[in-house]
């Protein structure tokens, strides 16, 4: 027998009135139960808070208990005249026991739920926290899950006596062939319910609509799924519920592409800057980070002279934070914009330039083959978006 104090096994006070240890005990027994629960811990645990029930429901047992007495001392164990199968009787209607043969459970474990949610890269990247609207099984507070109108409860079932299943018997040419069928009467659970909850027509639960607040650590990426335990589907008899599952979903960014924690993107400077030389502010991505990480929103990029387009330049620690910690880089490519349209006068200068350098018939030099993911890839990609898999 277990030394922990009675109204404590059953979270009550020690004031507390008969419907609310009623409550409290059906609200764990709803999460103990061995249906739901079967291994040895929760059931052993089960067992203390019946006990704990079958001695705080009875008055004089209480009042004894109260006293300091031992009232589990005459019946060794459970009091006479107060099985463990009547408290599930009384609560969930006669299923008790492990698995097998016999009535089929009302109460059943939730399922677990699933929703998409859209992130912008920022988000994903350094973590959000957003309010967002549900739509799971909850608990029927008219019954309390019990599926019963106010004031009943479910009886056995005649038809089948309470085990939730009938015989049926087949003549053959070897005999008599007896089969145990579900019972029909009481679709197998081995009670009826004569007069359902009018707000959840018998299930124990009913859909409602909420509000939750889901933290997205910083890091995720479309796929990633944040679990929030015990915030899914209610089960039916009002079952534990399952968890929720958050699929969150990166919208592209106009300018940053992601390759796992690398950031990608692709800044055009003119002929001349490339030839000359300059040094331009960029953003990074803090810049569309709300609120304020407290980090830089932009860098100085230095283009030497004669820069040549394709060409990369990687800031360390300044691409997307990894799941379990570090950062990676930003590789900023430039690609070098050849003037289109020229006036009479720049024209005229482009030749001299061209004419001073000996490049008025240049032979243009075959280049050596590319292989695939060679930085005129990654320009393309940074241009196009991500490439697209098959
Ligand atoms: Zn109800
Ligand atoms: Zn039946």
């Amino acid at each position: 027998m277990s030394d922990h104090d009675l109204y404590e096994l059953l979270g009550v006070p020690r004031d507390a009135d008969t419907e609310t240890i009623k409550k409290a005990y059906r609200r764990l027994a709803r999460q103990l139960h061995p249906d739901v629960n079967p291994d040895p811990a929760t059931q052993e645990r089960f067992k203390e808070v019946s006990r704990a029930y079958e001695v705080l429901s009875d008055p004089h047992k209480r009042a004894a208990y109260d006293r300091g007495g031992d009232v589990f001392a005459s019946a060794g164990g459970f009091g006479a005249g107060f099985s463990f199968t009547d408290i599930m009787d009384a609560f969930f209607g006669g299923q008790t026991g492990p698995a097998g043969r016999g009535p089929r459970p009302r109460i059943h474990r939730g399922q677990d739920a699933l929703i998409r949610m859209e992130v912008s890269l920022a988000e994903a990247a350094f973590g959000v926290s957003r309010e967002l609207k549900v739509d799971t099984a909850v608990v029927c507070t008219t019954c309390d899950g019990e599926g019963t109108a106010p004031g009943t409860h479910p009886v056995p079932c005649e038809t089948c006596r309470g085990t939730g299943e009938v015989a049926h018997v087949q003549r053959s040419f070897l005999g008599e062939i007896r089969t145990l069928r579900p019972c029909s009467a009481c679709r197998g659970y081995g009670t009826l319910i004569p007069d359902p909850c009018r707000e959840c027509s018998g299930d124990g639960r009913v859909r409602a609509r909420r509000s939750i607040t889901v933290k997205i650590p910083a890091g995720v990426d479309t796929g990633t799924r944040v679990q929030l335990a015990g915030q899914g589907e209610v089960g039916a008899g009002g079952g534990p519920p399952g968890d929720l599952y958050v699929e969150v979903h990166v919208v592209p960014h106009e300018i940053f592409t992601r390759e796992g924690t690398t950031l990608h993107c692709a800044v055009t400077v003119p002929m001349t800057a490339a030839a000359l030389g300059t040094t331009l502010t960029l953003p990074t991505l803090e810049a569309d980070s709300e609120p304020d990480t407290g980090v830089e929103t932009s860098f100085e990029l230095d283009i030497r002279p004669g820069t040549q387009s394709g060409s990369e330049h990687t800031l360390r620690g300044r691409g997307v934070p990894g799941l379990r910690g570090g950062r990676g880089d930003l590789v900023v490519t430039v690609v070098v914009e050849t003037p289109s349209r020229l006036d009479p006068r720049q024209e005229e200068l482009m030749r001299e330039l061209a004419a001073i350098r000996g490049e008025e018939k240049p032979d243009g030099r075959l280049a050596p083959n590319r292989p695939s993911g060679s930085v005129f890839g990654r320009i393309r990609d940074a241009f196009n978006g991500p490439p697209t898999r098959h």
